[in-house]
């Protein structure tokens, strides 16, 4: 009787259980690839134990039922050659991810149909042919003529495996040509030595080398998946386009930002907020059988499909879009996302990864200030790319090189029909000579952590300013202030260091804030200004009413003046309803004790009706521009009114 040494694959199903316990996920999204590497998992296992079994069932031949030998031992040879199938299927779908022409894929994968149903038949049909096994009258095992006809299919599949990998070796991913370069070779040995030894069984052995080295492609992916969706992370999102990128494949991105996810998180709670994220994942990860799904930022995530044609493209976009238009069902709740949809393809045109990234990062943005949920990728948002980069070198530079100035605008004080103070704009022009909007330049310099220096610049030249024309009739300036300045411990400090240093009084500077600023942290902002009110200086609260209105937080916070935002006045001021609303408005910040200034008054009839309607203070183009500091002093001197 034939002696089987075991010891090999016990082993083997030892480690596999091993390895099994460590990959298994239970809410894992089942990508096509991931559920033929749970079939090669449990066919392999399978397999292992089966042998083992086929071992014993053999050995105690005379005790069990022929027929039972037969059905165990041919379910063993079957099994086995559908592992290396599987593997062969991975590693296809490993490698041509990045060919579009799947007339490729479907051929190799008809070749493996091809195979495996031959062997069936001939595993099948060996009761009555006796090809691959049978059993002596005394119970021997013996190997029939095809016995190893397994071996030649694994043989067939693994120089099907290599033609794959060479006719497409330009598109096929470096740790995919990794697994390639080591897998076949070891494989092949092992089979091998298999063949010259067969009473030592490594059938199980060779699929455990397999799996453990196709397991540790996918411990790679563990690094590039996001731990909450599942989906592939930033990385393996930049890994994958730049593979289409060097194999030319076209394709399209479909990424979608959430917006204002934080109510989420506020409303219900975070476990919430991260289970939300996780359907929405989910869908993403389904949404088509040929696009990938990657989670690419906390609250950003992208899709990733072949770019065929534009009405393709267009329904991939679509459909995505019109998914978050709709509602979320999670946990029991129901909910509703805002997101901005943006879509980008990429046909061969020179760019980088990094590039697309950007772009990517840059079409939400561009969306927020237009107002729009949906951003197509066209020449408009490259161009505004490279005028972001742009200012962000001129912003860098012109730190270092002290370049920002500033510029006065005069209030006007409606009582005392005349001008008492004014507010500091910074200014910069790029090294041509045009000006950049501070509006256009302020945004970025606060992305880019530089608001900081830009800001501290302005209020020391304003300081400069008021040390060198002390004798101006003037009340006082105000400076604007940044968020990045007011979460700054060292912030009151900095103030009086400067004001010392230049000998002016706390009470010649106001700050001016936004309700921004605000939010962030109100029980921070509240004790700052409270110190700063302390020693003197003044606040206004700038752009009232552009978006972040907030009456409660606003009367707990020691604000002298409110600067209605000129968007609040956009509304034709002819109308009589919104005549009364501006009045009920400037009439209810009187009465919380706020003085009121209007903020972009152009005309003269609108300046009429405002201060008709009770404004205390008018900024605007009507009465006055933004002014160099010297034409500022000349104009102060001459139409100043100290208060009554
Ligand atoms: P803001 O603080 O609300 O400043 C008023 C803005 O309105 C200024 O724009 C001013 O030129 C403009 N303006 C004044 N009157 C009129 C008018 O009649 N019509 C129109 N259409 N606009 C008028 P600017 O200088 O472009 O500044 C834009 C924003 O940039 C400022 O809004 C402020 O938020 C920010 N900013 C300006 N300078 C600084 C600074 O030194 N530091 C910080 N942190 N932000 C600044
Ligand atoms: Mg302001
Ligand atoms: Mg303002």
């Amino acid at each position: 009787m034939t002696k089987w040494h075991m010891l090999a694959e016990l082993l083997s199903l030892f480690f596999m259980l091993l390895m099994f316990l460590y990959y298994y996920e239970k809410n894992a999204v089942l990508s096509f690839r991931r559920r033929v590497f749970n079939w090669i998992f449990g066919f392999s296992i399978s397999s292992v134990i089966l042998d083992l079994i086929c071992v014993h069932t053999i050995g105690n031949f005379s005790q069990l039922p022929s027929w039972l030998n037969f059905i165990l031992n041919t379910a063993y040879f079957i099994l086995i050659v559908l592992v290396c199938s599987m593997i062969a299927l991975y590693l296809f779908d490993l490698m041509l991810e990045h060919v579009y022409d799947k007339k490729c894929y479907k051929r190799y994968v008809f070749g493996l149909v091809i195979l495996n149903t031959g062997f069936l038949c001939a595993a099948l049909s060996n009761v009555y042919t006796k090809v691959l096994f049978y059993f002596s009258p005394e119970g021997r095992y013996v190997r029939g003529p095809l016995n190893r006809l397994g071996y030649g299919i694994m043989a067939a599949e693994l120089v099907m495996v290599l033609t794959c990998y060479w006719r497409n070796r330009a598109a096929v991913p470096p740790k995919v040509v990794r697994v390639i370069r080591t897998l076949p070779p070891i494989a092949a040995v092992l089979t091998c030595f298999q063949i010259a030894y067969p009473q030592i069984l490594l059938n199980g052995t060779i699929t455990a080398v397999a799996i453990l080295i196709l397991y540790s492609n996918f411990q790679t992916c563990q690094i590039e998946r996001d731990y909450l969706t599942h989906l592939g992370n930033r990385k393996s999102f930049l890994n994958d386009i730049s593979a289409k990128i060097e194999s030319g494949q076209a394709f399209q991105i479909v990424s979608v930002s959430l917006k204002r996810f934080n109510e989420i998180n506020e409303n219900y709670d975070h476990a919430f907020g991260d289970a939300l994220l996780f359907t929405v994942g989910k869908w993403l990860g389904e949404v088509s059988a040929e696009g990938s799904a990657y989670r690419v930022s906390n609250v950003s995530f992208a899709a990733v499909f072949p770019y065929y044609d534009d009405g393709q493209a267009e329904k991939n976009a679509e459909n995505i879009y019109e998914r978050f238009e709709g509602t979320w069902r999670c946990k029991g709740a129901i909910c509703r996302l805002t997101a901005c949809t943006c879509d980008l393809i990429w046909n061969g045109q020179a760019c980088t990864p990094k590039l697309i990234m950007e772009y990517l990062e840059t079409m939400p943005e561009m969306g927020r200030l237009e107002g729009s949920e949906w951003i197509r990728f066209n020449e408009r948002v490259a161009a505004r790319i490279r005028r972001v980069k742009h200012l962000e070198a001129i912003l860098r530079s012109s730190i270092k090189e002290d370049r920002f100035t500033i510029v006065l605008q005069p209030l006007y004080d409606c009582k005392n029909k005349g001008f008492s103070c004014g507010e500091a704009l910074v200014r910069l022009k790029d090294y041509d000579g045009t000006p950049v909007p501070a509006g256009e330049f302020i945004p970025i310099a606060e992305r880019m952590g530089l608001i900081d220096e830009i800001s501290w610049a302005v209020f020391e030249k304003v300081c400069r300013f008021l040390s060198s024309h002390r004798d101006l009739p003037l009340e006082s300036i105000s400076v604007n202030f940044s968020m990045q300045q007011f979460v700054d411990p060292r912030l009151l400090e900095n103030i009086e260091n400067c004001m010392k240093k230049y000998k002016i009084p706390f009470d010649r500077i106001k700050i001016e804030i936004t309700e921004r600023v605000i939010i962030q942290d109100l029980d921070f902002v509240k004790q700052i200004m409270g110190k700063m009110n302390e020693k003197g200086l003044g606040f206004y609260l700038d752009d009232f009413g552009s978006g972040y209105s907030n009456i409660a937080v606003l009367m707990q916070l020691p604000f002298e003046y409110v600067k209605l935002d000129k968007s609040v006045l956009n509304y034709s001021l002819d109308e009589e309803n919104v005549r009364k609303a501006a009045y009920h408005m400037l009439s209810f910040f009187h009465n919380i004790g706020f003085k009121v200034v209007c903020e972009g008054i152009e005309t003269e009839k609108q300046a009429k009706t405002i201060t008709e309607l009770g404004a205390d203070f008018i900024q605007g183009f009507y009465y006055a521009r933004p002014m160099e500091e010297e034409a500022f002093a000349d104009f102060i001197s001459r139409r100043s009114v100290q208060p009554k």
